[in-house]
């Protein structure tokens, strides 16, 4: 429980508590806290903890299906001056891309906005033809939500999807051996990735329909922290091969090899899909995929029985050990 500090508290210091905040907590012992007791029901295949939950609507069901929300927030995830299209798509975008890290297809949306009075009709209308747009462009139906009053413009997008059944891509899946791969590049969510990017939903379907991927996450909060769910879930770990990482060209002539791998791995909302391959597969799935793809698609590492370690060798095969993390809600 969350500590509350009284009065009494305050004036005898021998039995003063220490109040312990969502910032000390963190946001991943804030969720870990929240989920331990929630209500469940039988036809959740996948709770909380994965890209999106996923249910099954009757056992003999064709598809399983994706639920995913995720808000945007002015002064966290755009600015005041963001164009309200920007925002709308990146309010959509997120939640696509989660879909995209199941290998999932979306279908149907909710949007709710929170608006303080004072802000422009345009603004909200721009909000909803961003949305709309990209909403079209994958067939998305937005069928609903609301409108509040409150301090600061926020965005809540809630998005289904379906995957055919037992067939969604877990982070779970990775195995010892499995070559890791990234699509896109990493490193470029500063120079105005994080608005402006596309929901890999085609790559993210094609590695599930073919069976390529047997563990997939979509890079929201940088390689570092993202690469680290993948283990813990899989219960494995991973070495990353420094020169293969795809450095997006904003960055790489911006500043040294350091500071650029550091963006790669420490900023967040690259929006790209990390995903593992059976050691078999992995060259039929780069010819393949270069056939089918403009998107470029790099082989970054390997798994390993290194559990929750992950290791970084070097261009002269030295290996160190990972410390970094991305990005962090509350710190
Ligand atoms: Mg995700």
């Amino acid at each position: 429980m969350i500590g509350v500090e009284s009065d009494n508290d305050r004036t005898c210091p021998m039995v003063k508590k220490r109040i312990q905040t969502v910032g000390t907590l963190g946001e991943l012992g804030m969720i870990q806290r929240l989920v331990r007791a929630l209500p469940e029901r039988a036809d959740v295949v996948v709770g909380p903890g994965d890209d999106c939950a996923v249910v099954r609507p009757a056992d003999d069901a064709r598809y399983d299906y994706l639920l995913k929300s995720d808000p945007v927030i002015e002064g966290v995830h755009f600015t005041r001056s963001t164009p309200g299209a920007a925002v709308g798509h990146k309010a959509l975008a997120r939640v696509l891309s989660d879909i995209a890290a199941m290998g999932g297809e979306p279908l149907w949306a909710l949007v709710n906005l929170v608006v303080p009075a004072s802000t422009s009709v345009a603004r909200v209308t721009g909000i909803y033809s961003g949305l709309s747009k990209l909403a079209r462009h994958w067939r998305v139906a937005i069928v609903g939500g609301d409108v509040a009053r409150g301090p600061c413009l926020e965005a809540h997008v809630f998005c289904v999807g379906r995957v055919p059944r037992g067939q969604a891509v877990l982070r779970g899946g990775a195995r010892v051996g499995d070559y890791l791969f990234v699509t896109g590049t990493l490193g470029g969510s500063r120079h105005g990735k994080h608005l402006a990017f596309q929901p890999r939903l085609a790559e993210g379907r094609w590695l599930q329909s073919r069976r390529w991927a047997t563990a997939m996450i979509d890079l929201s909060d940088g390689l570092a922290t993202d690469l680290r769910h993948l283990i813990r879930q899989s219960r494995v770990g991973a070495e990353l091969f420094l020169t293969s990482i795809p450095l997006a060209s904003a960055i790489k002539k911006s500043a040294s090899r350091q500071t650029v791998l550091r963006h790669a791995f420490c900023d967040g909302e690259d929006y790209e899909l990390l995903f593992t391959v059976l050691p078999a597969n992995a060259a039929k799935l780069i010819r393949a995929w270069r056939k089918t793809f403009k998107t470029p698609c790099a082989y970054i590492g390997r798994i390993t029985d290194r559990r929750n370690v992950i290791e970084c060798v070097d261009a002269r095969g030295r290996k160190v050990r990972l410390k970094a993390t991305g990005y962090e809600h509350f710190r």
